[in-house]
């Protein structure tokens, strides 16, 4: 295995002593111990378990009819990927450019740097702009054009760079007649100073400054300049043939040309092409390393033999057969899992198989469950592992004939040999202590110090959990849920609560000793909510009144964990915490926190250090809850600095969920708020979890993203997963991969159910191998990529200084589409740039990602709130990621009050606003409607109900409900929005030119940031340039 100096390896892959982010033993690429490793042994994953009810479950699934499946058997079906002949091969030689060094590489304008601008604006004078797709390889020059998609059975392919395109292709040459004189020139250098500190007008567009002549190219119409709808690469048409040679495309160095940010990929027509090709149809998962529509498509996603998209996205569908090949791209290669995603109505749930006591049947080397990759030899009496190529025996309760093809004659019947993903029961051997688990419990716990009482927060709370008490989750088979409930109420003590269901009142019980915390009671302190539902109600109306009184400011934040988890240990369950805090916990106990937030910190190499908790109880603290399935979930409500970063990490760490309300105020948060605890109250959930990944031979799981603890290198222990949260994956080859045989990924999560059955849950994918990297590239998909990017750089946040990196991250960007360009492309003008189809817009996302709070150094964001997103991405699916870098933007004022459909989105830049328009835009945490001054009176009347602009009033967090079609249409847009979203999104209302206009321009993305951070013309102009050098 040689994988050093792979990608982002050489800073992301230090050992960092842990504080139980990264233990030291994985994300060490080059680490030899993992090379031993056996590709699968499950752990005797410990004490897990439960008996198989076999009586209550289905057994089997109804099987799917074989005309439905007629395609199916994922290692069968594998479309070997197409050869063609044009490009290099990929091993001939060394690679062209060096391992980069990012201190000395990168030119992105950091905010704290002003050294670029000189760099930029010469960069930009040698830059040239060109049409869209001007460049073109002559027919008969260049590769003979990336292979032809494969065969994706009748589904509608995303636009594929053809042997006229070899990928979108921007910036090009000067503005001649090709994008028709003027189209495109090049900002004033004087303007270019992205990046750097201090505010900037966000509507700063460049003036476009006279032109001197330039050589004319061949015969494009000017619209082919304009990167519009004519993007996907099947329209394109280039009357007048292909420019000439790249002389032709050098413009004179002293031009200075302003860039038309219509010439430029747009994130939104992107979304559209998709949209408009792939919307509403069904996919089905039959062939192997097929790409899927992208998460912001909706159609119907059918199971043929991989798991759906819902379940697992890849950063690319066909991995390079060579770790040489992948270290020339520096694709990261990476899935990220979703186990629990909800899947819509109208599509299948998952089987569950039961095979009694026989359990699931598993590959007697590496483990691997039975699944469709597994091939049946020898009359069906045995079995190769797709996975380690073992052969193992049938065992008898399980062998069936084979049909001619070598099919077993129950392929259709059995949903572990004919689909992505189902579940197993699990024997007791899966169970702690071999014996079934009890149902899980939720624990209620309130902070009720002086400001918690006195702002009315405890008495929301009560008052709300006697409503969400009714809606505990449920198996849908139940008629009550099996979760039990108890509550505790602290500040710098802790109360204890009996609620048994024979008590006429309930008792409390005080624990005064938080250094060493004890469970008081256990008869009575967890109790079904259904039979103890008048003490219970009972209490929760006192608690309310029992600390009117109290003066107590100071809480205590471990014990109160510490309680909850050693509640549920003595119970001998899991479960899952909820508590609801509010200030830095400075009473003295285990825990105690100081106000550290130090702004001198930032840009410093110890900038780091305020995304740390500052003591190490919390990271101790949640090892033993993982330990014992003990998930917590924090609603935080601060006033001021609560360090966030130390209160964030048990919920991080245990898969719970943690909910922020700055300044929480009952009229104009307490929705959101109450929005959030229902939703996470009722959520499908998975607790005490241990999610493994094995892999086809030649490559392996190394590093692991998301809610999750490691003791091992191989075993993703989870307190609890649910159903929004994601587990991103890294891999790594430590051989070569065959392209007959593909790669393989199979995740298993063994997880008790809310009902307290013990099961498996399998997820089953097949990805392609190729030798040739425009297979690689063609197989992208951005959304996936910026994912794992901000998970791995926001991981990488505890480590390394800020600086680093970012210059790791606009390396690696220019460093994939440098090579790329240099690989698969046509050859063309050096000044072109020119990108995959599949990362066109790779670009603008990462540029997005860079401006995140999170990584932009700057003292105007609180702390808090940075450690805030940080944690929240470090668990987000692909869909929540896409939305968060890259808000949704709707232009309301165009919206048809006859129609359901949502307005096309516009990109996130002010210039698509405008002064007669109304706007909402959604990030997944905030949401705003943006009004022009000049919207038109009748959309102001329809909507607030106010006879002007001059009436709205701004303080409203909901819309009211008027009456009127467009009242309606848009309220309904609101919840659509919402939907499928984790967090409950607070609407603003924004009104052009007045101040909170500014908190709403930072998520104009596309623009200058307000505290720095490029706009998206400059950022990509800089990674041009960084492509240029690597390619000279
Ligand atoms: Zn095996």
């Amino acid at each position: 295995m040689s994988q050093q100096g792979y990608v982002a390896t050489p800073p992301y892959s230090q050992s960092q002593p842990g504080i139980g982010l990264s233990p030291p033993h994985y994300g060490h690429y080059g680490d030899p111990s993992h090379a031993g490793s056996p590709p699968g042994m499950m752990k005797p994953a410990g004490p897990l378990g439960a008996a198989a009810p076999g009586g209550m479950l289905p057994q089997g699934p109804s099987p799917p009819g074989p005309q439905q499946f007629g395609q199916n058997g994922a290692h069968a079906q594998g479309h070997p990927p197409q050869r063609f002949p044009g490009p290099p091969p990929v091993n001939s030689g060394a690679p062209s450019y060096a391992p980069y060094s990012p201190s000395t590489q990168s030119s992105y304008p950091s905010p704290a740097s002003t050294a670029s601008v000189t760099q930029m604006a010469s960069q930009l004078n040698a830059m040239h702009i060109n049409s869209y797709g001007s460049g073109m390889a002559p027919p008969g020059q260049g590769p003979p054009g990336p292979p032809s998609a494969p065969l994706f059975q009748g589904l509608p392919r995303p636009p594929q760079p053809s042997i006229m395109q070899p990928g979108s292709q921007v910036l090009p040459p000067p503005p001649t007649a090709l994008n028709g004189p003027g189209a495109s020139p090049l900002p004033p250098s004087t303007h270019r100073q992205d990046g750097l500190p201090g505010p900037a007008p966000l509507n700063a567009q460049y003036q476009p400054p006279p032109l001197p002549g330039q050589t004319l190219g061949t015969g494009y119409s000017p619209q082919q300049g304009s990167y519009g709808p004519q993007m996907a690469g099947g329209q394109l048409s280039y009357p007048g043939g292909f420019p000439g040679g790249p002389a032709q495309l050098a413009g004179p160095p002293q031009l200075q040309k302003k860039l038309d940010p219509d010439s430029i990929p747009s994130p939104i027509q992107v979304i559209e092409n998709d949209r408009a090709t792939r919307g509403g149809q069904v996919y089905a998962t039959n062939s192997r390393g097929q790409v899927p529509p992208l998460v912001t498509t909706d159609c119907v996603i059918q199971d043929q033999g991989n798991a759906s998209p819902r379940y697992i996205r890849c950063t690319t569908y066909c991995f390079p057969c060579t770790s040489d090949m992948a270290k020339q791209a520096q694709i990261p290669l990476a899935a990220v899992i979703k186990p629990f995603a909800t899947i819509p109505s109208n599509e299948t749930p998952l089987y569950l198989v039961n095979h009694g006591e026989n359990g699931p049947v598993r590959c007697n080397r590496c483990k691997a469950y039975m699944c469709p990759f597994m091939q049946f030899i020898e009359g069906g009496r045995r079995y190769q592992c797709g996975f380690c190529n073992c052969v193992n025996d049938v065992p008898p309760f399980y062998f069936q004939h084979l049909d001619h093809i070598g099919r077993r004659l129950d392929h259709y019947e059995k949903p572990e040999l004919s689909l992505g993903s189902y579940e197993y029961v699990a024997t007791l051997d899966y169970c702690r202590k071999n014996k079934p688990p009890n149902p899980p419990a939720f624990i209620f716990m309130i902070d009720v110090s002086y400001s918690n009482i006195k702002n009315g927060l405890v008495k929301l709370i009560c008052e709300e959990l006697k409503t969400v008490l009714e809606k505990l989750p449920k198996e849908e088979q139940e008629e009550t849920s099996a979760i039990r409930v108890g509550f505790i109420t602290y500040n710098k003590v802790l109360h204890f609560f009996n609620v048994k269901s024979n008590l006429a009142q309930p008792q409390m019980m005080v624990v005064t000793d938080v250094g060493e915390v004890f469970v008081p009671l256990l008869d009575g302190f967890l109790v079904n909510y259904q039979e103890s539902q008048s003490v219970i109600h009972n209490l929760l109306d006192q608690i309310p009144e029992m600390f009117a009184d109290s003066n107590e400011n100071e809480t205590v934040f471990a014990p109160v964990i510490q309680a909850g988890m050693e509640a549920l240990k003595a119970a001998d369950c899991p479960g899952k915490l909820f508590i609801f805090h509010s200030s830095l916990p400075t009473a003295e106990a285990p825990g105690k926190l100081k106000n550290r937030d130090d702004k001198k910190l930032i840009n410093t190499d110890k900038e780091k250090i305020l995304f740390q908790p500052q003591t190490n109880v919390y990271d101790s603290l949640a090892k033993d809850c993982v330990a014992h399935g003990c998930c917590v979930t924090l609603f935080l409500f601060p006033s001021q600095y609560v360090d966030v970063a130390s209160l964030g990490l048990v919920p991080q760490l245990t898969g719970g969920t943690l909910y922020k309300y700055n300044n929480f105020q009952m009229h104009m948060d307490s929705q959101q708020f109450l929005n959030d605890l229902r939703n996470d109250i009722e959520k499908k959930i998975g607790f005490d979890a241990i999610m493994r990944i094995r892999t086809s031979t030649g490559f392996r799981a190394t590093d692991f993203f998301g809610g999750i603890f490691m003791n091992n290198t191989t075993d993703v222990e989870m307190a609890a997963i649910d159903c929004d949260k994601a587990v991103t994956v890294e891999f790594k080859h430590d051989d070569k991969l065959a392209e007959d045989s593909g790669a393989l990924i199979q995740c298993a999560v063994l997880y008790t159910t809310i009902g307290g059955q013990r099961r498996l849950r399998i997820h089953n994918l097949s990805l392609n191998c190729s030798s040739q990297l425009a297979d690689l590239y063609k197989s992208c998909e951005t959304d996936a990529l910026i994912n794992f990017f901000a998970k791995s750089a926001f991981k990488a946040v505890l480590h390394q200084p800020l600086k680093v990196i970012r210059e790791i991250l606009v390396n690696q960007t220019a460093h994939m589409l440098a090579c790329y360009r240099k690989n698969c492309a046509s050859p063309s003008a050096a000044s072109q740039l020119i990108l995959p189809d599949s990362m066109k817009v790779l670009p603008v996302y990462m540029n997005c990602l860079l401006k995140n709070c999170v990584l932009l150094s700057r003292p105007e964001i609180s702390t808090d709130e940075r450690a805030y997103q940080r944690q929240l991405v470090m668990t987000m699916g692909v869909a929540d990621s896409q939305l968060f870098f890259y808000p949704q933007l709707l232009p309301i004022h165009t919206l048809d009050v006859k129609s359901t459909a949502l307005p096309t989105a516009i990109r996130c830049s002010e210039s698509r606003l405008s002064e007669e328009g109304i706007f909402l835009l959604a990030n997944g945490l905030n949401m705003f409607l943006w009004l022009g001054v000049s919207s038109p009176p009748e959309l102001i009347q329809g909507i607030f109900n106010v006879p002007s602009f001059a009436h709205i009033n701004t303080d409203m967090t909901t819309l009211p409900e008027v009456g009127n079609p467009y009242s309606q249409t848009l309220r309904m847009i609101i919840s659509i929005i919402q939907q499928k979203r984790p967090y409950s999104m607070k609407l603003t209302i924004v009104k052009q030119r007045e101040q909170p206009e500014m908190v709403f321009r930072q998520f104009l993305v596309e623009d200058k940031g307000l505290y720095g951070g490029s706009s998206y013309v400059d950022f990509l102009c800089c990674v041009h340039k960084e492509i240029c050098q690597l390619l000279n």
